[in-house]
């Protein structure tokens, strides 16, 4: 493994990539100083990616490097704004918030079809995005009303999948009954004209 990087000096940010700095896990260490009575522990929160277990706020400044080299500022702002309006992040700092949205933009996770926002994160904010993707219309027993998923989504969750309405595991059955006797035809292109 890697060493601790505790500063964005001595790094080549033009070779680096956002694979490069994706979270695999958050990381916790620390170190005492001082003696005796007078010891403190210094705390110290990472992130392990494939160049190292990187120092929180460094590894910000870096993804926020790569973010405005890629030109993706306001993909980051909408993301934020995503990061803030989740039902189990309010209580978070500010800072907390805009780390899980960096988190989430290095991931890329708007482009991979299997998240369970990638079609209404998409749909307001790079509709393009959608674009060739398998999109499925659901019913779920708990609200009732059709809504749409991925085949990826599907793929992911077995007989159950998160309700875009209401976010709660649920039961679902193919609004298209064609899909119900497995006929994959149903499945729906979304086509945009620019
Ligand atoms: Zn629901």
């Amino acid at each position: 493994m890697k060493g601790n990087i505790d500063s964005s000096a001595g790094i080549d940010i033009s070779g680096l990539s956002f694979s490069d700095i994706r979270v695999m896990t958050n990381t916790f260490s620390g170190k005492s100083i001082g003696e005796r009575r007078n010891k403190k522990f210094i705390p110290r929160l990472g992130v392990l990616t494939k160049i190292g277990d990187i120092e929180v706020d460094v590894w910000c400044g870096l993804a926020e490097e790569l973010i405005i080299r890629a030109g993706e500022e306001e993909l980051l702002e909408n993301l934020i704004l995503y990061v803030k309006n989740l039902p189990w992040t309010h209580r978070d700092s500010k800072k907390e918030q805009r780390v899980r949205a960096l988190q989430l933009h290095t991931s890329r996770i708007f482009d991979n079809p299997a998240w369970v926002s990638f079609i209404p994160f998409n749909e307001k904010w790079r509709p393009e995005a959608l674009i060739g993707i398998d999109i499925i219309e659901i019913t779920q027993s708990c609200c009732q009303m059709p809504g749409k998923v991925t085949k990826q989504q599907l793929e992911h969750y077995t007989d159950k999948i998160f309700c875009p309405h209401c976010g709660i595991l649920t039961k679902y059955q193919f609004t298209n009954t064609a899909l119900e006797e497995n006929k994959p035809d149903a499945v729906v292109q979304i086509t945009l004209d620019f």
